[in-house]
């Protein structure tokens, strides 16, 4: 039936990037509501969206990749998720700010452009250091935050033709940013387009996402949603840009986000000076690990199913002994998650989670409520599962005092486990 249906469904879908139209399933979670779609109690009752989650590989270039289900106009117009409230990406991005900096030596006289610069986290480090900045941001609500604080930010889409008027208004950038935005992007190749329009000819661009050799290796199948419709590969990425005329001359490996990787691209016609060693070891690995074969990505299916048995197994277990479990966090990769594996108020009494947006809703789909996280001093549960467990030191040090009455910690991927 599998067999029978991807032949049908392959007629119609081609590769995002290269057109290609043959694919195989890299991971198909079933049908899920979109994750930021949290719910109000008077929403309970009515009838929720569900949409196929289903991540397929393209056989010529190996970008994994979603359908687009929905418009990012509705994902991003009023997009809940505000940067600023992780203290320990705050510091991720000062630091990067500072390394940029002195790297690419800017001052007063550069510009540096950041894509989907959220609420100016970012852009803010450079500001005030006295280095020009301009933010792109499509949620007009979270780009009136980043001017609050004074990053000068547009509300727009980016792609080549906004691009080009950013140009005409702005200038050219000495560098452009580009962190955690990669995945969102429907029409990539008009956005990649749109970054090389952007830079000054010996302009720099920088993106971060997160790797795909690490999505595979650990497990990490929660981060597929539908608001993340590709997912890359150093090489795939390098694909990518080469076919826009940018070179990625270094790369670096980032705890973030359970493994990212940040790329250093510049204009090909500009690329004399040759790739750093980080670059060959980078594809050398990604070879020897086998992303540039279809194989390693059709296993990938067996070992997400595997994976919710573990997991629902684990809570099970724990329920039939009697223990209470609440959850920290409701991020996206939360709620893939917990609609994939079928997770409930049967196992989790409730989660928190520090922003007030969510705070007082439900998870889409499974219906758990949200709260702040003082309700966990009040309830006392036997276990805390943390959702979003790229953070889980973080949380574990803000929340040590459930410790108290014997609380134990547990993170879902890449294995159920209680940490120490
Ligand atoms: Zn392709």
């Amino acid at each position: 039936m599998r067999v029978a249906y991807e032949n049908i469904a392959a007629a119609v879908k081609t590769c995002r990037f290269c057109g290609s139209g043959e694919w195989s399933t890299f991971a198909d979670l079933g049908m899920s509501p979109l994750v930021q779609s949290f719910l109000e109690a008077r929403q309970l009752d009515a009838m929720e969206p569900f949409y196929p989650l289903h991540a397929r590989v393209c056989h010529a270039c190996f970008l994994v990749q979603l359908d687009e289900f929905v418009a990012p106009a509705a994902i991003f117009g009023e997009y809940a998720y505000f940067s600023s409230f992780s203290d320990a990406w705050l510091e991720h991005a000062r630091r990067y700010a500072e390394a940029m900096r002195e790297r690419f030596g800017l001052g007063r006289s550069s510009l540096v452009v950041e894509i989907a610069s959220n609420d100016g986290y970012l852009l803010q480090h450079f500001a005030s250091a006295g280095v020009p900045v301009l933010g792109i941001e499509p949620a007009a609500n979270v780009a009136r935050a980043a001017r609050d604080r004074g990053v000068r930010t547009e509300v727009s889409f980016h792609g080549r033709a906004n691009a080009e008027r950013i140009v005409m208004q702005y200038g050219r950038a000495d560098l452009v940013i580009g962190n955690n935005v990669l995945a969102h992007v429907p029409d990539l190749n008009d956005f990649v387009a749109g970054m090389k329009t952007l830079m000054k000819p010996g302009g720099v661009l920088t993106m971060e996402f997160p790797h795909l050799q690490r999505l595979i290796e650990e497990n990490q199948f929660d981060t597929i949603y539908h608001e993340h419709f590709s997912y890359f590969s150093f090489c795939t990425a390098e694909q990518v840009f080469a076919a826009h005329g940018l070179t990625l001359f270094d790369v670096e490996e980032l705890p973030t986000h359970g493994g990212s990787i940040r790329i250093y691209g510049r204009h090909a016609e500009a690329c004399t000076a040759p790739c750093t060693r980080r670059v060959e070891e980078m594809r050398a690995r990604e070879l020897a690990f086998g992303l540039r074969d279809v194989a390693i990505y059709r296993k990938f299916d067996a070992q997400v199913r595997a994976s919710k048995r573990d997991i629902l197994d684990f809570l099970i277990d724990l329920k039939r002994r009697g223990k209470s479990i609440a959850g920290y966090g409701a991020p996206g990769k939360g709620n893939t998650l917990l609609n994939y594996c079928g997770i409930r108020t049967d196992f989790l009494d409730y989660t928190v989670d520090r922003s007030p947006h969510k705070q007082g809703r439900f998870t889409p789909g499974t219906h758990i409520p949200i709260f702040a996280p003082e309700r966990v001093r009040d309830s006392r549960p036997d276990y805390l599962l943390i959702l979003p467990w790229n953070w889980r030191e973080e949380i574990v040090a803000q929340m040590s005092f459930v410790r108290e009455w014997g609380c134990r910690f547990i993170v879902p991927i890449p294995q159920p486990r209680i940490l120490p």
